[in-house]
């Protein structure tokens, strides 16, 4: 049976610093993966978030694409295939929708499994979307390109929509950016921050006298 549900941590509007244009970012909660250098760490707990049910989501998605336009929607977490078979209803979903509504969006998710991994155990999810960044987050390596943590993440196109998005992006790291967004009493950062840009932020408050409690990025 379909699953009607999903454990969600955060669902964002509008993300401009996670793929192309204008879009709604989904962040699954829940991560098994769990690299060292994570700065989504209130993502990794199964327990977290809250749940939410698909048709809800989905409505969510339309009044928002409706309000303000909408170009793709970003897949994050938390680790979507953590979450299969929600992952394949709320696919399903966004693909029925594009397909009723004649709206032009791109599907593309984060996830820290290897490619390789993810086509032997979850080839019909991978299907379903136009681009994936695939790989665990490593520190040790050098900075990603553009939309990517480290140098180990490609970005991986997989339909003709994602090819005339994605292909060609790696030289664009020029253009990495962070969001900043105020809701239900709490900061939300958007996008792939630099090396050490956390611990500057935080010595920058420091130097104001705020102290940064409760984040992300470290316990
Ligand atoms: S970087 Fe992504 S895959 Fe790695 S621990 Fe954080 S949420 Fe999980």
């Amino acid at each position: 049976m379909k699953a009607t549900a999903l454990r969600l941590n955060k669902a964002h509007y509008p993300v401009t610093t996670l793929g192309h244009g204008r879009r709604i970012g989904l962040w699954l909660q829940g991560c098994s993966i769990r690299c060292k250098g994570c700065v989504s760490m209130d993502t990794w707990d199964t327990a977290g978030g809250g749940e939410v049910d698909i048709a809800v989501l989905l409505a969510w998605c339309e009044e928002k694409a409706r309000e303000g336009g909408m170009d793709g929607i970003t897949l994050s977490g938390g680790e979507p295939f953590d979450q299969p078979r929600a992952l394949d209803a709320l696919l399903d979903a966004l693909l029925h929708w594009r397909e009723c509504s004649g709206r032009v969006f791109d599907l593309l998710c984060y996830s820290g499994y290897p490619l390789g991994t993810l086509a032997a155990r979850h080839a019909a999810l991978l299907a379903k979307l136009d681009a994936i960044i695939p790989e665990p987050y490593a520190d040790r390596l050098a900075e990603g390109g553009l939309w990517r943590g480290s140098a180990n993440q490609p970005l991986v196109p997989l339909t003709a929509l994602g090819q005339q998005r994605y292909a060609g992006q790696a030289e664009a790291a020029a253009e990495k950016r962070m969001q900043v967004a105020v809701e239900g009493g709490k900061i939300w950062m958007i996008g792939i921050p630099r090396r050490e840009d956390m611990a500057r932020l935080e010595a920058l408050c420091a130097a104001r006298g705020l102290h940064l409690d409760q984040v992300s990025w470290r316990r």
